[in-house]
């Protein structure tokens, strides 16, 4: 049952008491007419049967009108005495019920303000009428400060696009039922701190239209950030920042498949940095992680936007090209190769050169190419520049004569 149509049953119950209270009052007071009309006449009766002086007559008759005073007044105080007690008994009732709604009631207040979750009332006019200590810690605007106030939403969501994107978003939830379920914000507290919020929201509805609204939320901000910090170790090589060779698999296959599709070329190419083990044997493993972290850098540099980079293992990047030719793949390569060679990792730690690249590139029809030969090819193609003596660029294509991929 709804509150509605509780309000409705209760007035309905109270209209029904009222009327049935009235019937019963009549209902006594003409019994007690009715035993009146039979006593006076009938005991008139029995007395004349049995007296016949007048005198006598007259003083049993006036006896008689006492005893019926006296018989109706035993009634009424009985009667009375019942109601006042029933009535004495529903008021202490009443008292008790009162005291212990407001105890309730102080308890539900200090539930809600000290919950550790953020609660907001909001009545039919917009106003905020609740406001818990929780809402005030992590918005930052104390209670006095937003209690009646109707521009919450501006408050905490000054850019009004995103405004409008929530309140959209809201209403078409609402339009489905009365009820938000971990509907997640991002706010902007007093200080200029953004929090992600998730909401759980009812609307109250009556008769009349809406009543108000309760809004619950809890503060997910460092939630969110372990959840994103956990999709990114998942999928990221922690040292060069790179994807990391399961993710980069997926990803490349969900690439290569839509080339295959299209009919487009799909590009590798396995990078393999020159003589790394004796930058560590030199330097150090600290100054080589270092190394392979600049380098991992300037991969994602040439990537970016036109393909995805990996740390496959060890000191060896692949970089995935989707609709690339041999000549554009070999290109990046070769811009990739000469940033690498130019650039002086190591001159911060030890004044020298840094190491130089041997890049194997293939490319072939991804329809025709599986991902796995592709990254066959590109691995063989960087042994051929490794064994020209390193620090090169040497290509293989599918579509070419000098294949690998056949
Ligand atoms: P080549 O020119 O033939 O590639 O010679 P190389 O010395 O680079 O030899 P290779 O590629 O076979 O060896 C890779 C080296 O990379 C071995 C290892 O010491 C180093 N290495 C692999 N992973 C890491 C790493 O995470 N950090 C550091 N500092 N070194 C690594
Ligand atoms: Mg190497």
């Amino acid at each position: 049952m709804n509150e509605g149509s509780k309000i409705r049953a209760g007035a309905t119950r109270g209209t029904t008491g009222t009327r049935r209270a009235r019937r019963r009052a009549i209902g006594i007071a003409l019994v007690y007419a009715l035993i009146g009309a039979l006593w006076v006449p009938s005991s008139d009766w029995a007395l004349r049967q049995w007296v016949d002086d007048p005198e006598l007559l007259a003083l049993l008759q006036t006896w008689k009108g006492w005893f019926f005073t006296a018989i109706s007044s035993l009634v009424l105080f009985l009667v009375l005495m019942r109601m006042f007690r029933k009535d004495a008994l529903r008021e202490l009732a009443s008292i008790r019920q009162q005291n212990d709604l407001r105890a309730l009631s102080r308890f539900q207040d200090g539930v809600i303000d000290n919950a550790s979750i953020w609660i907001t009332v909001i009545d039919a006019e917009a106003r905020i009428t609740v406001w818990n200590k929780a809402a005030e810690q992590i918005s930052g605007y104390a209670r006095e400060d937003v209690l009646g106030r109707t521009d919450i939403w501006t408050l905490l969501y000054p850019d009004a696009v995103y405004r409008n994107s929530i309140a959209d978003k809201v209403r078409a939830i609402l339009e489905q039922g009365e009820e938000v379920a971990g509907f997640q914000t991002i706010i902007r507290c007093r200080d200029g701190q953004q929090r992600t919020m998730a909401w759980n929201s009812r609307r109250f509805v009556s008769e009349g239209g809406e009543v108000g609204s309760i809004a619950i939320g809890q503060d997910v901000t460092e939630r969110e950030q372990m959840q994103e910090e956990l999709e990114w170790i998942a999928a990221h090589d922690p040292l060069t920042g790179l994807y990391n060779r399961r993710h980069f698999e997926r990803l490349a296959r969900a690439r290569h498949a839509d080339c295959a599709r299209d009919g487009q070329s799909f590009a590798l190419l396995w990078i393999d940095i020159d003589n790394f083990k004796s930058v560590n044997d030199r330097f150090g493993h600290r100054v080589g992680d270092s190394v392979l972290r600049e380098i991992g850098g300037l991969t994602a540099d040439v990537a970016r936007g036109v393909g995805l980079a990996t740390r496959y293992g060890g000191d060896e990047l692949v970089l995935a090209l989707p609709d690339k030719t041999l000549d554009a793949a070999m290109a990046i390569a070769e811009n990739l190769r000469k940033r690498v060679e130019t650039a002086s990792f190591l001159s911060a730690h030890a004044k020298a050169s840094g190491p130089t690249l041997s890049i194997g590139v293939a490319v072939g029809d991804a329809a025709q190419h599986t991902l796995d030969a592709l990254l066959v090819a590109a691995d063989h193609a960087m042994y051929r520049a490794k064994a020209a003596g390193r620090n090169r660029v040497v290509g293989e294509s599918g579509s070419g004569s000098n294949t690998g991929l056949d």
